[in-house]
């Protein structure tokens, strides 16, 4: 038998466990052309927030996921391979080779590292300060939602992108220690300790370059306050408002914008899958010689997958939250 997990009901609001239900079914058998592939890791991620509101109701979740190949009709799927693929929220997937990226074992990287530095997590954040604010030596930058898992990588590849100074947000004092003590960061704010703009103020006092913002609303505030004039900023996500009722705000000092003449531009990591190889040069020699680490929360067994989403989006993760299965 398999293992799926289904949108049963959409949130209003906050989602919560009963709007998902976990079903038992026979496990497929692949027909020609297909390869059935047990799923190790399966990822959990803000975006299927947002998916709940729009996504078919009675399937499962889609999702990044990482299997091995256990039975095989498809020629170039081996039983023993480990593969890439965005079926997501299930113990069992049919996939076709076009569908998979077979993973290469590479000593020091470890399985996960694909969901995570090496998967959209690590491409988000190379494109946010590659593409989008392009960091130069020497740049202060600042990210928000630090010790989550974009905002993670994007203060450890700053850092290998030459910045001179990286100052992380996060909730809580525990991982705002984390963020210093273990992924390099400069400096880090604890968002419930009070006012953004004045903790900022003082963790950069000569202002910022580069503001990653994956949280919007207050958080973009206070970045605006603290940029220098030509400053940048990358917007990656808003996590404070997915649970929102009504739309929220703009900033209130989103003018400024202009008077510092700033430039702020959103990205959608899917419009740059081309980086995929230019990430893994970039990350992977610095993964096996210990300048990037992997930072992850692994929670254990497919029937905890939802409570690992709900939690994780109240901020139960350190780095990349991951299920394994
Ligand atoms: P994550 O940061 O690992 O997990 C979400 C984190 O958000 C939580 O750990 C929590 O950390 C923080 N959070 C939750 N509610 C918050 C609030 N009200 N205010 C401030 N922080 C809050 O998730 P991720 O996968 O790395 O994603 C980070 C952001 O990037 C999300 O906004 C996501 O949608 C976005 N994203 C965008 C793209 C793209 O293509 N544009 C791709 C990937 C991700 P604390 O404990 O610190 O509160």
């Amino acid at each position: 038998m398999s293992v799926v997990v289904h949108q049963v009901a959409r949130p209003h609001g906050a989602p919560s466990p009963e709007q998902f239900a976990y079903l038992e079914i026979p496990t497929p058998v692949p027909a020609a052309g297909q390869a059935l592939v047990e799923n190790v890791y399966l990822s959990v991620d803000p975006y299927m927030r947002e998916a709940m509101d729009s996504d078919g109701l009675g399937v499962p979740m889609e999702g990044r996921s990482i299997g091995r190949v256990v039975a095989s009709a498809a020629p170039g799927l081996d039983v023993g391979d480990l593969v890439f693929h965005r079926q997501g929220w299930r113990s069992h997937a049919l996939v076709t080779p076009a569908e998979v990226r077979v993973l290469p074992a590479v000593p020091g990287v470890p399985l996960t590292a694909y969901l995570g530095v090496l998967g959209g997590t690590g491409l988000s954040a190379y494109v946010g300060l590659t593409r989008i604010a392009r960091v130069q030596p020497g740049e202060t930058v600042f990210v928000s939602a630090a010790a989550g898992a974009v905002g993670g990588t994007v203060g450890q590849f700053a850092r290998q992108l030459g910045a001179d100074r990286v100052i992380g947000s996060t909730g809580s004092p525990a991982k705002a220690k984390h963020l210093v003590t273990n992924l390099g960061f400069d400096a880090a704010i604890d968002y419930s300790a009070g006012e953004l703009s004045a903790q900022l103020a003082a963790a950069a006092p000569d202002g910022i370059d580069v503001y990653f913002d994956n949280v919007g609303g207050d958080h973009l505030a206070a970045a605006i306050d603290a940029l220098r004039d030509h400053g940048r900023i990358a917007w990656c996500g808003a996590v404070a408002q997915y649970n929102a009722l009504t739309p929220p705000a703009a900033p209130r000092n989103l003018f400024d914008i202009v008077g510092k003449q700033l430039r702020l531009e959103g990205f959608l990591v899917r419009d740059y899958r081309h980086l995929q190889g230019e990430l893994e040069e970039f990350a992977v020699p610095r993964l096996r010689d210990g300048r990037i680490m992997t930072d992850e929360t692994v929670v254990d067994g497919i029937t905890n997958l939802v409570d690992a989403f709900l939690s994780m989006l109240h901020g139960g993760n350190t780095g990349k939250m991951i299920v394994r299965v």
